[in-house]
């Protein structure tokens, strides 16, 4: 524990640390070598209600601050979190296992989300339209929707909570985060930052809990809670979304993903398998986003699946706090006996694993990357978000078919094509049923895109002036002058 220097490891709320009213606390694991990193507060729904108090208390104050007023602090705290990345990559390459590359474009990424709402923050522009009919002046506005629950996953433990918070303050809501309980250092210390960087106490809360669902269940249920932003798992999604019903409070939701990434006959190969590495290998595979299933057109197999095969296999494993490591561990046993128990399946029905495939001895979740051909349709490798460094590859003749194939799937989250034809390329974006599509690109969020999934990927966007709007409520006025 004497690792991590002024780490906060207590409940946030109303701007001061507190231990949760049970006393419980639990442990934060390093999965590099399965250690105790920390003993952090178990928050109680008695706690996340004492939360929803401290961050209704301030709401009004927050949302009738000027937008440049609002803007400022999100500006600031851009700044001081591009100061001091290098130690916030340090922290989630210690709780979350990601290698210092990774990390480090996480914080980047963290960053330029509270810099871009920063600048989104006085944007938030209404209309004024007159009634066909009646004449009278139909005078529209957003307005700050109140307070939000946000919870977040342990794959991004920076980012996931940024890209919900900087909207939120900029829209004028206040916030109460629920971190992943795997991984919730990182958001202790944001939480501190932006306080520093002048976040009035009580505007961001953070409730670190072993009983995630009671304590996310308990604040939906109180009424001053009005928009829950959930970022995981379509399952765990799909319960807040019952839950979010039956109060009545907006839903925005980040789901699961099955990613398919198309490389057609004419791609450029050297640009398909430098996209093929972003979107597959790109924070170890632990991410929505990821490459899940690889259709490559029969006629360019062998050129794609013999680079991509060297590029995968030149990526060095090992600690992520070590200079030039590129894969980290995965972040617990269970993700990791995941990936094991899903190639294993894959081999067992036909497939060839052509690199990596197998688990290393010792200590720390690590899973190599991995390569596996010729993968049956039955595999449970092509259905079910694989969340690790395993490239499943098919191959394909028929480009109506591989849009069949890359559409049939309950998500839709996004699409990878590379094609030198860019008529082909938009033709088959078009068909594609994803919230997202990567052409020619291995890599899509960005904080000025509108980041989202359609189907069962979810609900909403994040980014963009799209991402403030789920912050916001509509107001309209009718009115005659
Ligand atoms: P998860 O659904 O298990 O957990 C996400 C969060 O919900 C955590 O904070 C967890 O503690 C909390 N939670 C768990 N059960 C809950 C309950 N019953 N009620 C309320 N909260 C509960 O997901 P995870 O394993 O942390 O993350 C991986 C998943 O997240 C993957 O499916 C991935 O695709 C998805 N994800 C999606 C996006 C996106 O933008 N679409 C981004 C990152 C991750």
């Amino acid at each position: 524990m004497q690792l991590i220097e002024g780490l906060q490891t207590d409940l946030h709320i109303g701007g001061s640390r507190r231990p949760a009213s049970s006393g419980e606390r639990f442990d934060v694991m390093n999965p590099v070598d399965e250690t105790v990193l920390a003993s952090v507060a178990s928050g109680t729904p008695e706690d996340a209600i004492a939360a929803v108090a401290a961050a209704h208390e301030v709401l009004g104050a927050w949302g009738r601050r000027s937008p440049r007023a609002r803007a400022d602090v999100l500006r600031r705290a851009f700044e001081l979190l591009d100061t001091r990345k290098h130690a916030f990559a340090r922290l989630v390459t210690l709780e979350n296992g990601k290698a210092g590359g990774d990390a480090l474009a996480e914080i980047n990424y963290s960053a330029e989300f509270f810099r871009w709402y920063s600048e989104e923050a006085c944007r938030n522009l209404g209309t004024v339209s007159q009634a066909p009919a009646s004449g009278a002046r139909i005078l529209v506005q957003h307005r700050p929707a109140g307070v939000g629950v946000l919870v977040t996953p342990w794959n991004y433990p920076a980012a996931m909570g940024a890209r919900k918070i900087a909207p939120a303050l900029a829209a004028g809501c206040s916030v109460v985060v629920k971190p992943a309980s795997e991984t919730p250092l990182t958001m202790l210390a944001l939480a501190s930052l932006l306080e520093e960087a002048g976040v009035p106490p009580g505007v961001v809360n953070v409730i670190p809990s072993r009983s995630s669902g009671a304590v996310v269940g308990a604040m939906l249920h109180d009424p001053r809670v009005r928009v829950v932003s959930f970022t995981g798992s379509t399952e765990v999604g799909r319960e807040l979304l019952k839950t979010a019903a039956d109060c009545v409070v907006n839903p925005a939701m980040e789901l699961g993903g099955n990613a398919p990434l198309i490389v057609c006959a004419d791609a450029d190969i050297d640009q398909a398998v430098e996209g093929a590495m972003q979107a597959k290998m790109r924070n170890l595979g632990e991410a929505c986003t990821a490459a899940n299933r690889f259709y490559v057109h029969a006629s360019v197999k062998e050129a794609f699946v013999e680079k991509f095969v060297t590029a995968m296999g030149a990526l060095k494993m090992g600690n992520g706090l070590d200079a030039g490591i590129d894969v980290g561990p995965l972040v617990n046993a269970q993700t990791r006996d995941k990936v094991e128990a899903l190639v294993r399946d894959a081999a067992n029905k036909g497939a060839r694993v052509l690199l990596g495939g197998t688990r290393p001895g010792g200590p720390g979740f690590f899973y190599p990357p991995t390569v596996v051909v010729d993968v049956p349709d039955n595999a449970d490798l092509l259905r079910e978000e694989i969340f690790g460094p395993v490239a499943a590859i098919q191959t394909f003749e028929d480009e109506d078919d591989v849009i069949a194939k890359a559409n049939a799937t309950e998500y839709g989250l996004v699409a990878y094509v590379f094609t030198r034809d860019m008529a082909r390329g938009l033709r088959m974006c078009e068909q594609l049923e994803f919230g997202m599509v990567g052409l020619n690109r291995g890599l899509v969020s960005d904080p000025a895109a509108p980041f989202g999934g359609v189907k069962q990927s979810g609900i909403g966007r994040e980014g963009a002036t799209e991402g403030m709007r789920e912050f916001l409520e509509t107001q309209y006025v009718s009115v005659v002058w």
